[in-house]
This record gives structure tokens, C-alpha cells and sequence, in this order.
């Protein structure tokens, strides 16, 4: 058995409704951390956000099947639960919720959380379904375990917004927090999949980011789509990029299409290289 300094590793639904019960009795609050495991110092820096705005943090890892396409990596998708207790145990996080996929969807559970229009553009268009899975399996979190405030990454812009969204339109009594993404020094961002890079695709990688970063810098001197995207997109496939999904400027919030810089802005990206789809976005 492995030896933790705080943290309980719980498989089920029950016995995590119960400890945070306890805390909750005591009127202590608690930072929620939903992820999908083979933790990095992006997701980390999410733990020590919940660490800063409740009295105790928890986490969550699950592969979670539902938000996964048919000829998607779920199956493949890189596990290590054992790294990860380490890693939250020494980032101070208390419960590590790792159920099961019976536990979660035990007689299959048909019903669906969707959020349209928001989850149905950008990483919704490419991947179907994507963000049905993520709000379903993202509601049932947060009502197991009925946190003050969960934090969420900027990384994964669009879902933080479909997130944000779903909360308000279901009442859900929880704040959602996004945190700043965390980058490799090159400008990388941190992912799970960064792992499925080969060494010469990893060189091209920081493209990504420098080229959004460059996009968001020419919309702020002045140029302006189509222009401006055509340029990104060709650098991007020039520097050894395989196909360009989006590359957009879109609002902060709605993520509707922008052609002025009246509001805040964010330039989003996904892009393939080699096995891997990258994402990132910046502000404008
Ligand atoms: P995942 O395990 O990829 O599902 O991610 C779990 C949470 O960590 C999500 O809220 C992500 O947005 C967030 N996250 C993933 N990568 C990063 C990163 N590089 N920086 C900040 N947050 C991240």
C-alpha cells in the first residue's frame, strides 16, 4: 500500500458523498478538480488554485468514455493513478476520487446534459458529442460532490465556457473558476496527449502557441480575418503542421465570430500533428 501524507483515494459515489458531508457539517469549504488523470503542473496549478479559494481541496480522475468519438484514444489514453496520488497528495489535495466506469454510468444512464449552440461550434463541430459527454459527466461530479468552487482550465477554453454556461442554466450552487494555462518553457501548453508527440514533432509542437500569440498581436496592431487567418493557417501547416481544424478569433465569452476589437476576444486553435490533435488559445 502506498503511503500518502493526506490523501484517500475513494472509488465509490457513497463514500465520497460522505466524507465531504463531514466537511460541509463543519461549514468548511471545498475546491473541486475534475480531471482526466496523468497529471501535469498545468492540472496541478488548478489544485493549488482550489488550494487558495476553500478550506479543502479534492480531485477527481476519470477517463470518462462518453466524451470520447467512436475512432477516439479513449482506450489508449494515458493512466497512471499511482503518479497521480503522488502528485496530488504532494500539491495538497485530500480525496482523490478515481470511480470506475460501473460506478459512474451503472446500468448504462441514458440521461444526457447538453449545452447547444455554445458545444456545438469549434472542438464541437469536429468532435460530436464531445461536450454532451463532458457537461453530463461534469454535472454528475458536481452533484456528488457539491463543491464551493471548482476550477477549470483556460487550456480548455471552450469547455470552460460550455461549463460556465451549463451551471447557469441549471442552477447549479457552485462557482466556476478558470485557471491560467500552464506552458512548457518553449510555450507548449501542457496536455496528456503532449505524450503521443514523437521527438521531431515535439520541435514543431511550439508553433502552435507562437503563431496564435502572433495573431492575437497583428488583430491588436490592426489586420483582420480573412487575411490574417489564411497567414496563420499557412504557418502553421508550413512548419510541419497536418491539417488545420479552426483557427479563429472569437468572443471571450459566446465565442461568436469577432470582427472588431470593441470586446475581449480569444484566438483559438486545434491542429493536427502526427497522431495528436493540439488545442490552445490566447486573449486578444
Ligand atoms: P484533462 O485531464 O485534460 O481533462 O484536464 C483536466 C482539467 O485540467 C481541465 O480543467 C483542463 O482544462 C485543465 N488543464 C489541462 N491542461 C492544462 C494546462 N496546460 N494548464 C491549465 N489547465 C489545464
Amino acid at each position: 500500500m502506498a503511503e500518502y501524507k493526506r490523501l484517500r483515494i475513494v472509488r465509490t459515489i457513497a463514500e465520497f458523498r460522505q466524507l465531504l458531508k463531514e466537511w460541509r457539517r463543519k461549514d468548511e469549504t471545498i475546491g473541486f478538480v475534475p480531471t482526466m488523470g496523468y497529471l501535469h503542473e498545468g492540472h496541478l496549478s488548478l489544485i493549488h488554485q482550489a488550494n487558495e479559494l476553500a478550506d479543502h481541496t479534492v480531485a477527481s480522475v476519470f477517463v470518462n468514455p462518453r466524451q470520447f468519438g467512436p475512432n477516439e484514444d479513449y482506450a489508449v489514453y494515458p493512466r497512471n493513478e499511482e503518479r497521480d496520488a503522488h502528485l496530488l497528495d504532494d500539491a495538497g489535495c485530500e480525496i482523490l476520487f478515481a470511480p470506475t466506469v460501473d460506478e459512474m454510468y451503472p446500468d448504462g444512464g441514458v440521461t444526457k446534459v447538453s449545452v447547444p449552440e455554445i458545444g456545438d461550434i469549434l472542438v464541437g463541430h469536429y468532435r460530436p458529442g464531445f461536450f454532451t459527454g463532458v457537461a453530463t459527466v461534469v454535472t454528475k461530479l458536481l452533484l456528488q460532490s457539491l463543491p464551493d468552487v471548482a476550477v477549470f482550465g483556460e487550456k480548455d477554453y471552450q469547455q470552460l465556457m460550455v461549463i460556465k454556461r451549463m451551471v447557469k442554466d441549471l442552477d447549479i450552487p457552485v462557482r466556476i473558476e478558470g485557471a491560467p494555462t500552464g506552458r512548457e518553457e518553449d510555450g507548449l501548453a501542457m496536455s496528456s496527449r503532449n505524450t503521443y508527440l514523437t521527438p521531431e514533432e515535439r520541435k514543431v509542437a511550439p508553433v502552435l502557441h507562437q503563431t496564435i500569440a502572433q495573431v492575437a498581436e497583428k488583430f491588436r496592431a490592426g489586420e483582420r480575418p480573412p487575411e490574417l487567418i489564411q497567414w496563420a493557417k499557412n504557418q502553421l501547416l508550413d512548419a510541419g503542421f497536418d491539417k488545420v481544424d479552426y483557427l479563429e478569433i472569437r468572443d471571450a465569452e459566446d465565442l461568436a465570430p469577432v470582427y472588431d476589437a470593441n470586446r475581449p476576444a480569444r484566438v483559438l486553435v486545434a491542429a493536427w500533428l502526427g497522431k495528436p490533435r493540439l488545442i490552445d488559445n490566447v486573449p486578444v
